[in-house]
């Protein structure tokens, strides 16, 4: 393999604008050479009716950020989408939250604005924000985890974002944990989606409410008739010291701690980044988990690899896309 030379800070003048298209508002900001933002995202909400519509409001949203941010000097367009993305063809192939199948995007905001647009999976994004401006600065073999109403991931392999085959590579929340485990959104069974997201916390916790020794106050069972157990409340009573919501938390670890072994096993890499609403649970979630990949996980990867919780937090998407752009205007064109 030719060998990559070491992700680092470059300086280089003017910015890219990073755009992170969610399901229900694309955010727009200038990013420069390494990572950083010199202006407050412009926000606008997502038109999701159809393809047609969805383009039409996203170039308009375009058009507004590059005269907004037209004093920082904009040099292209990184753009980063959830779902299966066709990184070489610019095309969303399909996305759970956007009405997009088969969808040349990057084509369309290039002919539609004159500028040059990359395009990238937001999860993969994450994980190159985070290696380059976040919790994994510097490093080059880095896997992202991201913990939230479902669960995400990104490879970063030889400083390069893995992509597989068919450009749906890394969705390491979909990993079988369980043999004939939960039914999982995905059509599958066991996936570790259904373990260690937002919902499976607030599962954790329903399953302690009103028992005598772990919800002694009756704080689980009151958000439970309030219908408002949500991972974030059990989260929030953690941060307290509840008892069954804490052992909730590490009930999560531990199936967290699960996936980070088998992501050691079989990547070997410096850093698993954990981001995600999930990881606001900081040490309380990550210290449990690591003590037993320390314990389980093959050598050396279980006493070399570091567990961080992101740093980047909602930001990832955007500063990764821009950083994808940037790589491509290295390369020649975007
Ligand atoms: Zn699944």
């Amino acid at each position: 393999m030719k060998p990559q030379p070491p992700i680092a800070p470059r300086t280089e003048r003017g910015v890219v604008l990073g755009v992170d298209v969610g399901g229900t508002k694309i955010a727009v900001g200038p990013v420069d050479r390494a990572g950083v933002r010199p202006a407050a995202p412009l926000v606008d909400p997502t038109q999701t009716e159809d393809a047609g519509s969805f383009l039409a409001g996203l170039e308009a949203t375009l058009r507004r950020a590059l005269e907004e941010f037209s004093p920082f000097g904009p040099r292209a367009i990184g753009l980063a989408c959830a779902g299966t993305v066709d990184v070489g063809r610019g095309v969303v192939v399909a996305s759970p939250n956007l009405p997009l199948v088969e969808v040349p995007v990057a084509g369309a905001v290039r002919e539609a604005l004159g500028i040059p647009v990359t395009l990238e999976n937001d999860a993969n994004a994450a994980v190159l924000g985070e290696a380059v401006a976040g919790a994994a600065t510097g490093l080059r073999q880095v896997v992202m985890l991201t913990l939230g109403t479902g669960v995400g991931g990104g490879l970063l392999l030889d400083g390069r974002i893995y992509h597989g085959a068919h450009g749906a590579a890394g969705e390491l929340g979909h990993m079988v944990v369980e043999k004939d485990g939960l039914r999982c959104h995905c059509g599958g069974r066991g996936c570790l989606e259904m373990y260690t997201s937002g919902p499976a916390l607030a599962r954790y916790g329903a399953a302690r409410s009103g028992d005598s020794q772990q919800d002694p106050d009756g704080a689980l069972r009151d958000l439970e008739r309030r219908g408002a157990l949500t991972g974030e409340a059990v989260g929030r009573l953690a941060r307290r010291g509840h008892p069954g919501a804490l052992a909730a938390v590490r009930e999560l670890a531990d199936w967290l701690a699960v996936g980070l072994v088998s992501i050691t096993n079989a990547f070997d890499p410096e850093m698993i980044v954990v981001g995600g609403g999930v990881v606001g649970l900081g040490e309380t979630l990550l210290a449990p988990a690591r003590d037993q990949v320390r314990e389980s996980a093959m050598a050396p990867g279980k006493d070399r690899v570091q567990i961080a919780a992101a740093r980047l937090g909602n930001t990832a998407g955007m500063i990764g896309a821009a950083l994808v752009a940037w790589e491509a205007l290295g390369h020649g064109g975007a």
